[in-house]
């Protein structure tokens, strides 16, 4: 045993329980808390934020981390410890750059930020949203100066954070080959479109049934309510505290039955990865998901691979129609997953189909660099929103609320985070091919026995939190780093066989 790591150990818990009290400010903030609490709220997580950032950025643990570094003492350490370190130092040198007063103030001012979109976005006002967009954007900008390694855009300082080694250099390749894949395809689907009647989707779907459907399907994939909970918000999203508490919430449409239903399974793919965490490894810096990247695979994996599948809902077709027998008694199965893959261009990215996605994630992207390049300003966004829907999308959003403003990403300063969607889908298509030669995909989904699937992810990603980074697993996994090409080659596979090969 280390002594210096023991000596690590009470900063680390420290830091630890403090970072649980903004994740559970940060949960609150988005289900339950009432409007009004907003301003003193900020201030509180404004003094969390301090004492986190000095739990960790202080002499002593300067010290034990460069005495930790030393060869003799780094190799008496275990994988974890050693991971840890690696880690922490990263996390340290980052912070460290961050002069104190900046990094609390930028904290006070996210926080501000949630209610001020919410409030943009309910009434179509950018302009609202505007000047606190400028505020976050100039600090983003600033932190990723003082962070960025030497040869790197601020932009790719940003995308590093989410996903370590994968910059814009990569990303534009990645991209490039999504573009020549996708654009021809959809053309090619959506000529075919007249024949898909999805008309079902959009009847009267009551918020109680569907409430009660997606706790069904959250426990169908492996969500373990023992060690979770569901609450609803205007956005989906998952978080976690540790592997004994992983929330997720949804947002019901009583006119649009797979909104929340695809919305859970996703939620709950991401909770699936939290859940499966080790216990040797939960409650340290190592025992969450290891990038949104990952975690993005994890989720796509369920909602598109599995859950837009035919297999997957063959045995559960029924109980789909029993539960709104007045919507659904006129449909089959057949029309159904024809529905529910439905690709037709559309504003809102979370409600777009799975071809049309990446689309939604390349016009991000583009659009980020471009702010972070100082082409376009804060006050440009809608239009440049717009014209990017139009030119890869053709349409044009009828207003913010659906355009610009319909992300809550941005407001909590979280740039350089939209490839991640992207990049988990591919990461997804990649250990989609490779799982089969381990696992009966099909027939475990037309048994309805999901477990042999959620274990395979478990042993082969989820158990390792974050010791490994994406390409450490995918190497280990699938003998190879990121490859776009089994995305491109899944979606071109799959669209041909739905609507094209008639
Ligand atoms: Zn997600």
């Amino acid at each position: 045993m280390s002594e210096l790591f023991e000596k690590l150990k009470p900063h680390l818990e420290q830091q630890f329980a403090l970072g649980n009290a903004l994740t559970l400010y940060g949960w609150d903030n988005e289900t339950l808390a009432p409007k009004e609490a907003m301003e003193n709220t900020a201030k509180i997580i404004g003094t969390l934020s301090a004492l986190s950032y000095q739990a960790l950025v202080n002499d002593e643990v300067r010290g034990l981390l460069s005495a930790l570094k030393e060869p003799k003492e780094f190799d008496a350490l275990s994988n974890v410890e050693q991971c840890i370190v690696k880690k922490l130092t990263k996390n340290f040198d980052r912070l460290e750059k961050i002069p104190a007063d900046e990094y609390r103030a930028y904290s006070e001012l996210t926080a501000k930020a949630a209610p001020a979109w919410a409030n943009a976005k309910q009434n179509n006002d950018f302009a609202s949203f505007a000047p606190v967009l400028k505020e976050i954007v100039t600090y983003q900008k600033k932190f990723a100066g003082y962070t960025k390694n030497a040869g790197m855009s601020l932009y790719d300082a940003m995308l590093d954070e989410n996903e370590e080694g994968i910059l814009t250099k990569e990303l534009d390749v990645f991209f490039e080959k999504i573009k020549e894949a996708v654009l021809p395809l959809l053309k090619k689907v959506v000529a075919q479109n007249d024949k898909v009647d999805k008309n079902y989707n959009f009847r009267s779907y009551p918020v109680e049934k569907q409430r009660e459907f997606c706790r069904f399907l959250a426990e169908y994939i492996g969500f373990d309510f023992n060690r979770g909970v569901m609450a609803e918000s205007a956005h989906p999203f998952t978080t976690n505290l540790h592997n004994h508490d992983v929330r997720i919430t949804n947002h019901f449409h009583e006119d649009n039955l797979e909104s929340a239903m695809f919305s859970v399974i996703h939620e709950g793919g991401h909770a699936l990865y939290e859940m499966g965490v080790d216990d040797a490894l939960t409650l340290t810096p190592v025992g969450g998901g290891t990038s949104m990247g990952v975690h993005e695979s994890q989720s796509r994996f369920y909602e598109n691979v599995l859950g837009r599948s035919e297999a997957f809902w063959k045995p559960l077709f029924e109980k789909l129609q029993s539960t709104y027998p007045d919507a659904l008694s006129d449909v089959d199965l057949t029309q159904f997953i024809r529905g529910i893959n439905k690709a037709e261009p559309g504003p809102v990215r979370t409600e777009a189909d799975e071809l049309t996605y990446p689309l939604h994630i390349i016009i991000r992207y583009e659009i980020e660099k471009m702010l972070m390049e100082d082409m376009v300003s804060v006050e440009e966004l809608p239009r440049v929103w717009n014209e990017k829907y139009e030119e890869y999308l053709g349409i044009i959003p009828k207003n913010d609320t659906e355009g610009v403003l319909q992300d809550v990403h941005w407001s909590g300063g979280m740039f350089g985070y939209f490839p991640s969607y992207a990049i988990g889908n591919a990461v997804a298509a990649q250990i989609y091919a490779y799982m089969h030669n381990e696992v009966n995909v099909k027939e475990c989904l037309e048994s309805g026995k999901l477990m042999p699937i959620r274990e395979y992810l478990r042993e082969h990603i989820h158990c390792f939190g974050s010791t490994k980074n994406m390409n450490e697993l995918l190497v280990a996994m699938t003998g190879e780093p990121l490859n776009a090409d089994y995305y491109t080659k899944y979606l071109t596979e799959k669209y041909t066989k739905l609507y094209l090969s008639e």
